[in-house]
């Protein structure tokens, strides 16, 4: 049985986060407030530090080895935000960071992933056989494995972000949040229902693979076909020992929807041209689900943009038009 997780532990998270992230802005969306008809905030957790949440639950996690641990270093598998985050927060407490990736990451992942202070092991054909050579490496060393979800201290962290919120708008009704493995939306709805049970949570993820959302309609954690897709940071399944998300999100989550690769565009092109805001394709689910009046939403609503790492090829693209990943060259 894995540990419960309560409120106190996010709270003791947010404690102990202070000098290693930073408190992200929440603005007012005057358009998004005028189409919807109530008042909508945007959350801009895409200016975190590495430009996503990822760094709150992997500097939690980090911040509570012992030393011992630290001196035998941290191990992820991950190209995305999760690796960047574990990157980042290694370097800043001066643990070893070995990041396991696949040799068909794009080099200018691979290269942010360097430049924030981490090792990056390329091996295997694939994303499972990088995994398998970390976890072998975890077996033959005492390095600490950080996964990017289905992790106390990682949801704990996250859910710094629903403790946050609920402080920046007192009388916040509704909170939409992007929904991959369900780490963050896990830690958020502790938070939230926690300390304001009245206020609803919205999971959104895409058309193309929602892992989460597939394995709760079927009340059992089921395989998705891995798709191309703009939300790429919420791509990936969820491993059949789960131990944490899949039930927090089945309990607490009050509705989830999915947007497709238009919506997404969509609100990317939203974001940059009455938000100002560059994000990324997994950050925007949240957006899209409003533009495209997917909620029924009554009240004061936030919407959380999770992270602003996306390709400036692809960000142009969409800009000029672009609807799905196949429009743009490869
Ligand atoms: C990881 C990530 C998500 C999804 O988080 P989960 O905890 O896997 O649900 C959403 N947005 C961005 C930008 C991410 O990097």
């Amino acid at each position: 049985m894995p540990d419960s997780i309560e409120i106190q532990d996010i709270i003791s998270a947010q404690q102990r986060l202070p000098g290693y992230i930073r408190k992200t802005a929440v603005n007012q969306s005057s358009e998004l407030s005028r189409l919807a008809n109530i008042p909508v905030y945007l959350k801009l957790e895409h200016q975190q530090i590495t430009n996503s949440f990822k760094i709150r639950g992997a500097s939690n996690a980090m911040l509570q080895l012992t030393d011992e641990q630290k001196s035998a270093g941290i191990v992820c598998v991950s190209s995305g935000n999760h690796g960047r985050g574990v990157a980042f927060a290694a370097n800043q407490l001066g643990i070893a960071a070995k990041v396991f990736m696949s040799p068909f990451v794009p080099e200018n992942k691979v290269n942010g992933i360097r430049d924030l202070g981490a090792e990056v092991v390329i091996t295997g054909n694939n994303a499972d056989e990088a995994e398998l050579a970390a976890l072998n490496y975890i077996d033959q060393t005492q390095a600490t494995y950080l996964p990017p979800f289905d992790h106390k201290q990682i949801i704990c962290g996250q859910g710094t972000l629903g403790l946050e919120i609920i402080e920046q708008i007192p009388d916040l009704e509704n909170v939409v949040v992007p929904l991959s493995g369900g780490g963050l939306i896990s830690g958020i709805a502790i938070a939230i229902k926690s300390l304001k049970p009245k206020i609803k949570l919205y999971g959104i993820s895409m058309e193309k693979g929602p892992a989460m959302i597939d394995s709760i309609k079927a009340g059992a954690i089921v395989e998705v076909n891995e798709e191309p897709t703009f939300a790429d940071s919420l791509a990936g399944g969820i491993h059949p020992d789960n131990h944490y998300t899949f039930n927090i999100v089945r309990k607490l989550v009050d509705q989830t929807a999915v947007v497709s690769e238009a919506e997404i565009a969509a609100a990317i092109r939203h974001a940059y041209l009455h938000e100002r805001q560059i994000i990324e394709g997994g950050a925007s689910v949240g957006i899209a689900a409003i533009l495209a009046d997917k909620l029924a939403l009554t009240g004061p609503t936030v919407v959380v943009l999770s992270g602003g790492n996306i390709n400036m090829d692809i960000h142009q693209a969409i800009l000029n038009g672009a609807d799905n990943l196949s429009e743009i060259k490869s």
